[in-house]
């Protein structure tokens, strides 16, 4: 980062902490009172309120439903991370942006800053850690867990509030993953094609694979050599389903799907939630559960 952005965001730090801090914490008096956190996206600002409750105020850096991986931090941003208590991180190399742009610029004393995924059972996938580890209930159950420490270190005196709170989602996440553990054992397929390679702490856990399509650019046309060789990974492994996120547009997996059809006859095209906000009127954890039912229709109806 240039020297003269330097400043002027580390001005900007200064001038703005007042107002961002009437602004994101105290539009409601109350809440100024509470402990403050951001949360890099979605997933782990549920987490956050559903462990907090009445004792924290969550807010949700990256909005709901874009594309999270190339998302980078505006100086507002980085204002209300200045103000916040505790900072929630996925890591992985999910919110990259935070150790090389905001850490050096904000006052860390007196923070919580919380790396939900270091020391966790991480999937390397071309040399690179695979972020997606939300999209797994086992695994989310392991960030709730350095989301509650989190709290109890900041705010001892809320130790037992965040317990029971903690167990409630426990055990939610133990019963989903029991489901996806018990209802994917009987397999007929083993391989999913989905739009974005997101799947693989699922993959891992509940034994099948992904093969990505799509990428990220979903939004333009898909080309006759994409389309083309979708028939041919379908072809190769007799797979009659695809996979995509609501997030992409309904045009594009409408051509999609009628160019397969008339190559390859009859092609599901099935949903499956990236969870990156309240999307279908379902919240994360509903998004989770909606996943197993739609992965059951590929590999094992
Ligand atoms: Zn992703």
């Amino acid at each position: 980062m240039k020297k003269v952005l330097l400043v002027s965001i580390l001005l900007l730090l200064i001038v703005g902490t007042v107002i961002a801090y009437s602004v994101t914490f105290s539009s409601n008096p109350i809440k100024s009172e509470k402990i403050k956190v951001v949360a890099t996206f979605y997933p782990l600002a549920y987490l956050a309120e559903k462990i907090g409750g009445e004792r924290v105020s969550v807010y949700t850096l990256i909005p709901y439903n874009v594309e999270v991986h190339d998302w980078q931090p505006s100086p507002s941003d980085i204002i209300t991370i200045e103000n916040s208590d505790i900072i929630i991180l996925n890591g992985a190399g999910l919110d990259w942006w935070f150790k090389s742009e905001i850490l050096p610029l904000i006052n860390t004393s007196g923070k919580i800053i919380v790396d939900t995924t270091e020391g966790l059972p991480l999937i390397l996938h071309n040399n690179q850690y695979d972020p997606h580890t939300w999209l797994s209930p086992y695994m989310a159950k392991l960030q709730a867990e350095k989301i509650l420490s989190a709290f109890i270190k900041k705010d001892p005196l809320g130790e037992k509030y965040y317990e029971e709170r903690f167990k409630e989602i426990e055990s939610k996440l133990n019963e989903i993953d029991e489901k996806y553990l018990i209802e994917l054992e009987n397999k007929k397929k083993d391989i999913i094609i989905v739009s974005h390679e997101a799947f693989g702490y699922l993959a891992e856990r509940y034994g099948f694979k992904q093969i990505g399509i799509i990428g990220l650019s979903a939004e333009e046309e898909p080309s006759p050599k994409l389309i083309s060789e979708i028939i041919e990974l379908m072809k190769t492994y007799n797979i009659t389903t695809l996979y995509f996120d609501p997030i992409y547009s309904d045009k594009y997996v409408k051509i999609i799907k009628n160019e397969l059809e008339n190559k390859l006859g009859n092609v599901n095209i099935l949903k499956i939630y990236l969870c990156l906000g309240p999307i279908d009127n379902k919240d994360y954890f509903e998004q989770l559960e909606e996943n197993l039912e739609s992965l059951k229709k590929g590999l094992v109806e």
